[in-house]
């Protein structure tokens, strides 16, 4: 779902490549982690509300598990590509890793629109995608969950499908449930949260008070919103947020220097995360193009919109006051800007540590559905901060002792984790 050159998994390879160098991994290990274990593809007829059949592609892609079931989310969108489900069902496998709960990496999707569908239309390719695939996942091998324009709703239609296929009761099937019906409370905050609990240990490591520090952001959906909620709760100012703008076919930034009002967006927003243009000049906010989120004049810089949005072209606009990149977003750098942040030291906290609040509490939710018992918000939270917490400081050590980028450290810890599982199994 990406730009014509850009192959998001050509560049999860390339990290990898780039760690298992320096690990000296063997050439089997190497082999078998840095291709999927298996992958389907397969159609979805489904009638439309106008009577004609449309025929939808859907994907799931099982990197690895040999830490544990397949783990990720099903994506629905127009540009989705069987090299981005690759991708991400890679960097699932580190996510999990990293943050060392017992699940390996997977993720999915759906070619298609929501924006065009109706709620039913939606329903019917939710429920064609686990038919096609009912054998293939489940609660002991592959446990899905929501990602970009899916949400708890398609999540339930899923599960109804599967434990009507299979003839009983499967809450652990998939998680991103609706709360009473299975779901964690926390879920909903959990990846945009646990974002900002690594910045919070940033920040405290390079000295700074996040009260004096500015923030971009770019996206403002799920992920965005819950980072920005917890940021400006930790007494940070954001500048400015930037959103897709389905009419117009490109991507707008709302800036208040006084920092946004999270409250008054929300109200102008759709649930797809768009920001009203037209509205939002009316609350005072300039309506820039797309990119200006990146050339602000910012301490932070949070990426959380999609893949392959900072760029080779893009990273020489970074201010050069900006200290820290938090990837909200998965696989948002590319290999090329990468380097460049690499080379100017901004202190990168990357995509599968950053954004792994959400599996972790996805893990939570599955151990919370299997004892049939459910914990507070506060408690999950405290979970949740703990996990990341303990994440980030192994990264942040690694980085320290072995004078590597924090990307390079994240990806060692787990790759070394998921190629010691694999030879423990007598895999390589
Ligand atoms: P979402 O669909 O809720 O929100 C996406 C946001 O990005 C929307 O505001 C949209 O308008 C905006 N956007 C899209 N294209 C844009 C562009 N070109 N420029 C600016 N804004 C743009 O999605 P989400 O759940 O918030 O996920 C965001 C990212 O975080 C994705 O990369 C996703 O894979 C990743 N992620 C999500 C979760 C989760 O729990 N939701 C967990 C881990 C990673």
């Amino acid at each position: 779902m990406t730009g014509h050159s850009f192959n998001p998994f050509e560049m999860a390879q390339a990290q990898f490549d780039k760690v298992a160098d320096l690990l000296e991994l063997d050439n089997s290990t190497r082999e078998l982690l840095r291709n999927p274990l298996r992958e389907y593809q397969f159609l979805i007829p489904v009638r439309m509300d106008d009577g004609q059949v449309k025929v939808f592609r859907g994907f799931r892609v099982q990197h690895n598990d040999s830490r544990g079931p397949s783990k990720g989310g099903i994506r629905f969108h127009p540009h989705e590509t069987i090299d981005t489900v690759r991708a991400l069902a890679m960097w699932m496998t580190w996510k999990c890793a990293v943050v060392d709960i017992p699940l390996g990496g997977g993720k999915g999707g759906v070619i298609c629109d929501p924006h065009s569908l109706s709620d039913r239309e939606q329903e019917q390719i939710c429920r064609g995608w686990v038919r096609q695939l009912a054998r293939n996942v489940g609660p002991i091998n592959d446990v899905p969950a929501p990602d970009v324009m899916t949400n708890a709703q398609h999540m339930l239609w899923m599960l109804d499908e599967y434990e009507h296929i299979h003839g009983g009761k499967y809450p652990g099937f998939i998680t991103g449930k609706p709360v009473g019906m299975g779901g964690s409370l926390g879920r909903t905050e959990a990846t945009g949260y646990g974002v900002i609990y690594t910045l919070r240990e940033a920040l405290k490591i390079m000295g700074l008070d996040p009260k004096k520090t500015t923030c971009a952001v770019q996206g403002f959906g799920n992920v965005a919103q819950y980072a920005i909620q917890l940021y400006k709760q930790l007494g940070g100012t954001v500048v400015c947020v930037s959103s897709w703008d389905q009419q117009d076919q490109t991507s707008y930034t709302f800036k208040k220097t006084s920092g946004i009002d999270l409250d008054e967006l929300r109200k102008i927003t759709d649930r797809f995360g768009g920001i009203d243009k037209g509205k939002a000049r009316g609350l005072g906010y300039e309506v820039l193009p797309g990119e200006a989120w990146i050339e602000q004049e910012v301490d932070i810089l949070i990426p959380a919109a999609l893949e392959n949005q900072v760029t080779g072209e893009s990273v020489k606009k970074i201010n050069k006051n900006v200290k820290i990149v938090a990837e909200g977003a998965n696989g948002p750098t590319t290999i090329e800007a990468d380097r460049v942040l690499e080379e100017r030291k901004i202190y990168v906290i990357p995509d599968f540590l950053a954004n792994a609040g959400g599996v972790t509490c996805s893990y939570f939710e599955q151990v919370q559905s299997n004892m049939n018992y459910f914990w507070d918000k506060d408690d999950v939270l405290q979970r949740l901060d703990f996990k990341m917490t303990s994440a980030y400081k192994a990264v942040h050590e690694m980085h320290v002792k072995r004078n590597i980028y924090m990307r390079d450290a994240a990806y060692a810890i787990a790759i070394d984790r998921v190629a010691r599982a694999c030879r423990d199994r007598g895999w390589v």
